[in-house]
């Protein structure tokens, strides 16, 4: 089973995979805990290149390319291997956000990222997404200190919120949206309420 969690800046998401993870684990599934981007070794490396306020301005197709590496690295390396393996993967953030963020937030055209993004991750989908979804003004509150992305306007995040909404509102099979506001263990329940159908 391979779970994604997405939202904006400060939605909980890792604080909901890790309640997930443990949950899992506590009833005998073996789980891997995975982020985007930087999941493995070479993620990491990438993860601070893309993160980094030192970087500074990347042209937006670098930046997407360099979003497609740490997926395929991911998707081939770990995810892949233990999916075959038969654990639980979950995993903070995926596809969804590069089509948010580097579509939707940056305006390079979804149409053309899309298959960039399915190559790189050989065309893997999630059984479920989680889509965590918060007003950007509360949730880049609770961030903290902004990162490179986090940096950017409120509309950006506003435009990256809405793709989220999209995605889930097309394919409801695939998709829980829950509303991020709410205290950890509430959202925590809902979230096993919506795994739980897929466990086998
Ligand atoms: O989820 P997390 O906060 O670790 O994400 C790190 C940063 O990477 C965030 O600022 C997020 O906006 C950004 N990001 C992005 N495009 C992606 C994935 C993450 O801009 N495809």
């Amino acid at each position: 089973v391979f779970v994604a969690f997405e939202g904006g800046e400060g939605s909980g998401k890792s604080t909901q995979s890790r309640l997930l993870a443990q949950w899992l684990e506590s009833l005998g599934h073996p789980v891997v805990l995975t982020r985007e981007p930087g999941g493995t070794g070479v993620g990491t490396m990438l993860r601070s290149i893309l993160l980094d306020p030192a970087t500074g301005d990347l042209s937006p197709r670098t930046e997407a390319l360099i979003y497609a590496a740490d997926k395929a690295e991911h998707v081939d390396t770990m995810i892949l291997p233990a999916l075959a393996d038969g654990s639980v993967v979950i995993t903070d953030r995926y596809v969804d956000s590069t089509l948010a963020y580097q579509g939707a937030g940056r305006a390079l055209h979804v149409a053309e990222l899309e298959p960039l993004a399915r190559w790189a991750t050989a065309d893997l989908r999630p059984h479920l997404t989680v889509v965590l979804d918060i007003d950007p003004r509360t949730g880049l509150a609770r961030a903290g200190e902004p990162d490179r992305i986090e940096g950017e306007p409120v509309e950006f995040h506003d435009r990256v919120r809405q793709h989220f909404l999209e995605l889930a509102a097309a394919d409801p099979a695939h998709y829980v949206v829950l509303a991020a506001d709410e205290d950890p263990e509430t959202i925590h329940h809902r979230v096993r309420a919506a795994v739980t159908p897929w466990l086998a």
